[in-house]
């Protein structure tokens, strides 16, 4: 039976190089390529989506033209990311975003960016944007502790080993996966 949501991989690159990453584990050659976007929730993640803004623009317009046209625009649009800077310019595609910043050297431009969020936090709201943060232990020590966080939705997190997908959701990836040489 089909599920509701579907974790969408659009590339295995990213920069950076987590000891326990998924792409470790998993073989992506065997996932099933994405055939409709006909669910309740889709979540584009990669290796780091954007790393490929023009690809990512163009995949998240697409599917919400077909959710809009053929679906009855029920489907949210999630982005997965550990990118902070280009956060600001991409957001507008999606419902929603899930940042996780994976080193110490991520939270100066994270905390730029929260400053972004910050600013447009009312106009987030109103648009029902989810951001979500995700926090490891070792990374969120590095966040000042006068930081307004109030933007988030902040989820403490551990990493599990092997990424197991949840039951409610289909792992998918596209076609052709994003690269560059
Ligand atoms: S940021 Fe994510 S995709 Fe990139 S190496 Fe780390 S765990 Fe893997």
């Amino acid at each position: 039976m089909e599920k509701d949501k579907l974790r969408l991989l659009v590339t295995t690159q990213c920069p950076n190089k987590c000891p326990m990453c998924c792409n470790n584990s998993w073989d992506f050659s065997k996932l099933p390529v994405v055939e409709h976007f006909n669910y309740k929730e889709i979540m584009i993640t990669g290796g780091e989506p954007l790393l490929f803004p023009d690809e990512l623009a163009d995949l998240a317009i697409s599917i919400k033209r077909i959710q809009k046209l053929v679906y009855g625009n029920t489907g949210k649009l999630f982005l997965y990311t550990a990118l902070a800077e280009s956060l600001p310019s991409n957001i507008r595609y999606f419902d929603g975003v899930v940042y996780t910043p994976h080193s110490a050297a991520d939270i100066p431009k994270f905390l730029e960016v929260n400053d972004f969020f910050l600013y447009y936090k009312d106009e987030f709201a109103e648009g029902n944007t989810s951001l979500r943060l995700n926090l490891f232990p070792d990374i969120k020590k590095h966040i000042p502790e006068s930081t307004d966080l109030s933007s988030w939705k902040v989820k403490d997190m551990i990493w599990i080993k092997d990424c197991p997908v949840p039951d409610d959701e289909e792992f998918k990836r596209v076609g052709k996966l994003w690269e560059r040489i």
